[in-house]
């Protein structure tokens, strides 16, 4: 079954007659239309009993019938009012719409009312949850498209290494990593991070100006889309010979990952995994300096559901990819972070990202 008629099948069930689709990430979940319309509209309207439709600017047409949507769409022009484009086109189909589902956690409370001023007696449910209970579950051929990207981020991480010289800023080498996979021909999924020396041991740390430094500890945090699926890795390197503290914490955090990866399995709970990084941080001593969930769910979105935090009791199941990313910082000591992508398979854990955890010096 298609995911457009999964979610039909859902209308059905629930007896809604309509949900309009706004978001990017979850219009191109169902029609495999990947746009960003910013602040023009995009929508899939789905009906219980009639034929769906995609509206989005009249210049962007061609490239969804390209993407293989195969039912109407609509365009509109800057100068149009999208929303009456869109009455118009619920009206041909002729069927009740007066139960709309509507993304709650996203919809503007602007378009909400255009909605509501154009629909009479119109009754708003959310969609949200079945919409993020079936984007958890990745298809083989969506975990196709993630092991690409994970690779595309260890290859990224591989550039960062190489990049590395005495004296160059975080820019400069974030830069080059950047320009890397461009060159390939892909974009990164959210600004690439690399952060040296205090830098990296600060939770607020930006990329700027700071020059590599003997005995610097180097975090990189990337990401790359391949084919609008997102990877998103961390490794922590050391240029010079570390301390011997920075060693004990990079070790920590290395053990709090593998523990938690080793752990993944169908079944397991979100807060079991985290509780296992967690303690395995807090028996080194570093409890307080680990200050964030263990993970969140990946896939379209840099995040999505599922959190893998300390309250959350969801049972992962077959085809859940999320990261695993414990870290440590301790101000003007060190700042790791070792960061994985992994799915979960039908016996335990296939980790997506492959580069090394072994502690790197350069
Ligand atoms: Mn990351
Ligand atoms: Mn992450």
């Amino acid at each position: 079954m298609s995911k457009l008629n999964e979610l039909q099948a859902y209308l059905v069930t629930n007896e809604i007659d309509a949900a309009f689709i706004t978001t990017p990430d979850n219009v191109f979940y169902f029609s495999n239309f990947n746009s960003d319309p910013h602040e023009r509209l995009l929508g899939v309207m789905l009906f219980k009993d009639a034929e769906p439709f995609l509206i989005c600017p009249k210049m962007e047409m061609p490239d969804v019938i390209a993407a293989g949507w195969q039912y109407e769409v609509v365009g509109h022009e800057d100068t149009e009012n999208a929303w009456d484009i869109v009455t118009k086109t619920v009206a041909t189909r002729n069927t009740p719409f007066q139960k709309l589902a509507i993304e709650k956690a996203h919809l503007t409370v602007e378009r909400f009312e255009a909605i509501q001023e154009r629909f009479e007696n119109i009754v708003f449910v959310g969609i949200d949850e079945k919409i993020n209970a079936m984007r958890i579950y990745k298809s083989e051929e969506e975990l196709v498209k993630m092991r690409k990207a994970a690779e595309l981020a260890d290859y990224a991480i591989q550039v960062g290494c190489d990049a590395i010289t005495e004296g160059k800023t975080e820019m400069e080498v974030l830069n080059e990593i950047e320009s890397a996979i461009k060159a390939k021909g892909y974009a990164m999924s959210f600004d690439t991070m690399v952060l040296a020396g205090e830098k990296a041991a600060s939770p607020h740390g930006t990329p700027g100006d700071r020059k590599i430094q003997q005995g610097d500890l180097i975090l990189f945090d990337l990401g790359v889309i391949y084919e609008g699926y997102c990877s998103d890795i961390t490794r922590t390197v050391a240029f010079g010979q570390p301390g011997e503290e920075q060693i004990k914490i990079y070790n920590t955090v290395r053990a709090a990952n593998e523990n938690a990866i080793a752990a993944v399995k169908p079944g397991v709970r979100a807060m079991d995994l985290d509780k296992i990084a967690r303690d395995t941080i807090a028996d080194a001593g570093y409890g307080e300096y680990f200050t964030h969930r263990l993970g969140h769910g990946l896939g379209i979105s840099v995040h999505e559901f599922p959190s893998i935090n300390g309250s959350n009791e969801m049972v992962l199941n077959e085809g859940t990819v999320f990261t695993i990313e414990p870290g440590v910082y301790k101000t003007n000591v060190a700042g790791v972070r070792i960061e994985d992508d992994v799915v979960v398979t039908s016996t335990g854990v296939e980790i997506l990202t492959k580069f090394t955890k072994e502690l790197v010096i350069l």
